[in-house]
C-alpha cells in the first residue's frame, strides 16, 4: 500500500512539474506573438508621426513640390509622396522591410519554440523513463524480499520442528535416519539460497567495478557439466524427472569452472522447479563453428512471448500462479545472463507458452587451439 501511494505522489508531482514546464513554454509563446505585434505597432505609430511632422514641414518651408521630394527622401526615407504630389504615405521597400522583420522575428521564435519544446520533452520523457524504472525496481525488490524471506524461513522452520522432535522424542532408528536425511536436504536448500544471493552480490560488484580478475583456465565443458549433473541427480529423482544429457566432451572454454557450473546450476534448477513430475529434462551440450552452445530443453509450464526478455532481468519473476507457487529469488537467471555476457556469449529462451516446455540456449566461444595446452 505504501509503495502504492509513493507511486502516486511521485506521479502526481512530476506531472505538476511538467506542467508547470509546458505552461511557461506556452506562456512565453504567447508573450513573444504580442511583443511581435506590439513593436509592429509602435513601427506604425512612429511613420504616422513623422508624416505629420513632414506635412508641417512642408507647409512651412517646402511649398514647391519638387524640393519637397528631395527634402522627405534625405529627412524620412521611409516615407514617399505619392504620384498626385500631395498625399504621403510609407513606402513599399519600408513596409516590406518591416514584414520581412516580423516574419524574421516569428521564424525564430518558432524554431526557438520548437527546440525548447524538443529538449523541454526529452527531458520530461527521460525523468518520466527514470521514476517508471526506479518504482518498477522498488516493487520487485519487496518481492524479492518477501520471497527470500519465505525462502529462507520455510527451511529453518522445517528445520526447527524436526530439531524439536529429535530431542524431545525417543524416535525410532529407521524413522530417525529418515528426518536426518530431511534435515540434510532443508540445509542444502539454505546453503543453496545463500550461494545464490552471493553470486548475485558479485555479479553485481563485477559490474559495478568493471571486471574484478576472476579465475580463469581452460576447462573441459563436459566434465565440469557432468560435476552439475551429478549435484541436481537427487533433487530431480525426488520430484520424479528424467534427466538426460548429451555431451560433446571435446569442448573447451577459458572461463572460471566455478561459474560456468553456476550458470549450468541455475538453468537445470530452474528446469526442475517449473516442470511437473514424470516430465523429461534435456540438457545437451555441443559445437556450433567457433561456439560451444548448452541447451536445456524441458516440457515444463512454459514462458509466454512477451516475458522472454524481462525474466533475464534483475529480481523479475514472471507474475503467475504456476510461478508464484514456487519459490525463487528472480536472481537466477540475472546471473546466467551476465555469466554468458561475461564470456562474451549469448543466452536466450524459447517457448510456444504456457505448459509448452521450454528451452533454454548459451552459446560461449570456445578456447583459441593456441590455448589447449
Ligand atoms: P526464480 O528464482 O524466480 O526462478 P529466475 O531468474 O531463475 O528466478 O527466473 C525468472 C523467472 O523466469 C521465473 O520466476 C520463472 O517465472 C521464469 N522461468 C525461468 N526458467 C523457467 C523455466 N524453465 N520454465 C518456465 N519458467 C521459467
Amino acid at each position: 500500500m505504501k509503495s502504492f501511494w509513493l507511486t502516486r505522489k511521485h506521479f502526481l508531482v512530476f506531472f505538476v512539474l511538467a506542467l508547470v514546464a509546458l505552461a511557461q513554454l506556452g506562456w512565453w509563446v504567447i508573450f513573444q506573438v504580442g511583443e511581435g505585434a506590439r513593436l509592429k505597432h509602435v513601427q506604425q505609430t512612429l511613420w504616422e508621426q513623422q508624416i505629420e511632422l513632414a506635412q508641417h514641414w512642408r507647409e512651412a518651408r517646402y511649398p514647391d513640390v519638387q524640393e519637397f521630394r528631395i527634402w522627405l527622401g534625405e529627412s524620412f526615407p521611409d516615407l514617399e509622396l505619392k504620384a498626385d504630389g500631395r498625399t504621403m504615405g510609407i513606402s513599399s521597400s519600408a513596409l516590406a522591410r518591416l514584414d520581412h522583420m516580423a516574419g524574421g522575428r516569428v521564424r525564430m521564435f518558432v524554431w526557438e519554440g520548437l527546440f525548447f519544446t524538443l529538449i523541454l520533452g526529452v527531458g520530461i520523457g527521460y525523468i518520466y523513463w527514470m521514476l517508471r524504472r526506479e518504482i518498477v525496481m522498488e516493487r520487485r525488490q519487496a518481492v524479492f524480499l518477501t520471497a527470500t524471506s519465505h525462502e529462507l524461513k520455510t527451511p529453518i522452520t522445517s528445520l526447527r520442528l524436526y530439531l524439536d522432535t529429535l530431542i524431545d522424542h525417543d524416535v525410532p532408528a529407521a524413522q530417525r535416519a529418515e528426518i536426518l536425511a530431511t534435515m540434510q536436504q532443508d540445509l542444502q536448500r539454505l546453503t543453496n539460497l545463500i550461494d545464490h544471493l552471493l553470486q548475485a552480490q558479485s555479479v553485481i560488484q563485477k559490474k559495478k567495478h568493471h571486471r574484478i580478475k576472476q579465475t580463469v583456465e581452460t576447462i573441459n565443458l563436459a566434465e565440469e557439466t557432468q560435476e552439475v549433473l551429478h549435484q541436481v541427480e537427487d533433487m530431480f529423482n525426488r520430484k520424479g524427472i528424467r534427466l538426460k544429457s548429451k555431451l560433446d566432451e571435446r569442448l573447451f572454454s577459458m572461463v572460471d569452472p566455478m561459474r560456468w557450473q553456476t550458470l549450468v546450476m541455475n538453468l537445470l534448477d530452474n528446469a526442475c522447479k517449473y516442470s511437473p513430475q514424470g516430465s523429461a529434462v534435456e540438457l545437451i551440450l555441443e559445437q556450433n563453428g567457433s561456439h560451444a552452445i548448452l541447451r536445456i530443453v524441458d516440457e515444463g509450464i512454459g514462458i509466454p512471448k512477451a516475458e522472454f526478455d524481462r525474466i533475464f532481468e534483475r529480481f523479475y519473476r514472471i507474475d503467475n500462479k504456476n510461478t508464484l507457487q514456487t519459490g525463487g529469488t528472480g536472481l537466477g537467471l540475472y546471473i546466467v545472463k551476465e555469466t554468458v555476457e561475461e564470456l562474451g556469449g549469448t543466452v536466450s529462451v524459447e517457448s510456444q507458452g504456457i505448459g509448452k516446455g521450454t528451452t533454454f540456449t548459451a552459446e560461449i566461444p570456445l578456447a583459441d587451439e593456441d590455448n589447449l595446452g
